[in-house]
């Protein structure tokens, strides 16, 4: 096994599940009682902006009420204590991992805590609920839609990540079910380069067989632990 250096680590709503986030699809197949397509897609939104304004407004406020947990923290650490390279690339759209202090961070789907204007095109943190159709701070007017990625949009930081991608030793991907392009599949774009890769997951995802090993159980245990390991080499 070639010596690590630079590492990409890829998170998705499992691991925000010990903070009490809900992940993407509960058992009964729907996010937070929704179908997906009623809310996290373009056509949603043109169709029925209160509702999914509504949506992400709750979201919002569920943040409030969370707080980052032990595995969070351990990539935190692991970012502040790893000389090489490192780039956390997280699905989720709460905040967790920044406040954990994780800063080698990129939010591919867009952040909750973020608006988009659509008349300007700019993002700015917005606090005020979206129902309320706040003004945008860069051009005053009422255009704000929530700057998450939605289905059938381009994700944000794709060249970044696929160059650290291409440039990394070791992947990680930690509490994401391998359903979502194209963050399912870093995995085989990291391997083709040479890379390791190993997943953190409660239940195999839909991508284990791409990974050279598996580890289930929840993140909150497995990462700590990980973390100690990799920093005490
Ligand atoms: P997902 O819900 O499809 O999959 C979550 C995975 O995490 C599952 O495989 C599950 O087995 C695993 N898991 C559950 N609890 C765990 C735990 N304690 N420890 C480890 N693993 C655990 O989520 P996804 O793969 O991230 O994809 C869905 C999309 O949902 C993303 O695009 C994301 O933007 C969006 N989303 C984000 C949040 C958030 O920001 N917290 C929440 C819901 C959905
Ligand atoms: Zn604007």
């Amino acid at each position: 096994m070639r010596e690590i250096n630079n590492i990409v680590i890829l998170t998705g709503a499992g691991i925000s599940a010990e903070s009490g986030v809900a992940t993407f699809r509960g058992p009964d197949g729907l996010w937070e009682g929704h179908r997906v397509e009623d809310v996290a897609t373009p056509e949603a939104f043109q169709r029925d902006p209160d509702l999914v304004l509504k949506f992400y407004d709750e979201r919002r406020a569920k943040l409030q009420t969370v707080e980052p947990n032990a595995a969070h923290k351990a990539l935190a650490r692991l970012d502040a204590e790893w000389g090489g390279n490192l780039l956390l690339v997280t699905q989720n759209v709460d905040d967790l991992h920044d406040r954990a202090g994780s800063s080698r961070l990129v939010h591919m789907h867009g952040d909750l805590l973020n608006g988009l204007c659509l008349s300007c095109g700019q993002r700015s943190v917005i606090t005020d609920d979206f129902s309320n159709r706040p003004a945008c701070p860069h051009c005053g007017e009422r255009t704000i839609r929530p700057d998450i990625v939605w289905f059938g949009e381009m994700p944000y930081h794709m060249d970044q990540i696929e160059l650290a991608l291409a440039r990394c030793d070791l992947f990680v991907s930690i509490g994401t079910s391998g359903a979502v392009y194209p963050a399912a599949g870093f995995v085989q774009t990291a391997r083709h380069y040479g890379a390791q890769a190993l997943e953190m997951n409660l239940d195999p995802s839909d991508g284990s067989l791409y990974f050279h090993e598996s580890r289930m159980g929840k993140a909150g245990e497995l990462v700590p632990a990980w973390v100690e390991t990799l920093l005490s080499y």
